[in-house]
């Protein structure tokens, strides 16, 4: 089966733009994020669940899910949280297997950004953390979405520590320097991962 290597790391550490450059030595890119949406897209069964559950309310006016009304609703009711989490998964899970199986690249990349939270790093051949000191994920995702400096805090407290993402990792991608710093740490993890991918 395919050699899949997991990438994740802290809001704004250059997950985006590390699996870019990835995507341009023609590795393909599985994106968790996006996945997660497309489970729950017009048409799907995952959609049809959850309007079964929580009535027409939960679509806004194009008849698309309205994610701050469901938020709303799983913030203040641990069993519907559970409900959804029990529908999302295996649907998330059956996605992410399909993508991986039609990848065309000899290994593919998927990009999870809670990849060390929710422990889905069991799950991938190899797990390629992007590190940045805290400081620089404050700047620039401050910079990045004219966000407040409250905001950035609060979600990067939410999420793992830089420590608990260093200790699953097996590759680490520093990019606490300009971006051209990435390109030689890139090539050298591709071709690494090239070799890997050979063997299974
Ligand atoms: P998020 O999880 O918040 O979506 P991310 O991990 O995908 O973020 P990126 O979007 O790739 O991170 O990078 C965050 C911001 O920092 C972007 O505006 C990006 O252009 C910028 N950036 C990334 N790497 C560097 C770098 N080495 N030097 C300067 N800016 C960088």
């Amino acid at each position: 089966s395919k050699y899949v290597v997991g990438v994740s790391g802290g809001i704004g550490s250059g997950k985006t733009t590390v699996t870019n450059a990835f995507a341009k030595l023609d590795v393909d890119i599985i994106d968790a994020d996006v996945i997660a949406r497309d489970v729950v897209a017009q048409g799907t069964e995952g959609l049809r669940a959850i309007v079964e559950k929580f009535g027409p309310d939960i679509l806004d006016q194009g008849q698309c899910l309205n994610r701050r009304a469901l938020r709303q609703i799983i913030f203040s009711d641990e069993q519907a949280k559970q409900w959804l989490n029990q529908l999302l998964h295996p649907l998330i899970r059956q996605e992410t297997l399909r993508q991986t199986i039609s990848a065309t690249s000899s290994y593919c990349m998927l990009s999870v950004p809670l990849l060390v939270e929710n422990g889905s790093y069991k799950n991938v051949d190899r797990v390629l953390i992007v590190d940045v000191p805290e400081a620089s994920q404050l700047a620039r995702s401050m910079a990045r979405d004219d966000a407040d400096e409250a905001l950035i805090r609060s979600i990067m407290a939410s999420q793992a520590s830089r420590q608990q993402r260093l200790e699953v990792a097996d590759d680490v991608i520093d990019n606490s320097g300009d971006e051209s710093a990435l390109t030689v740490q890139i090539s050298r993890l591709h071709h690494k991962y090239l070799g890997y991918a050979a063997q299974v």
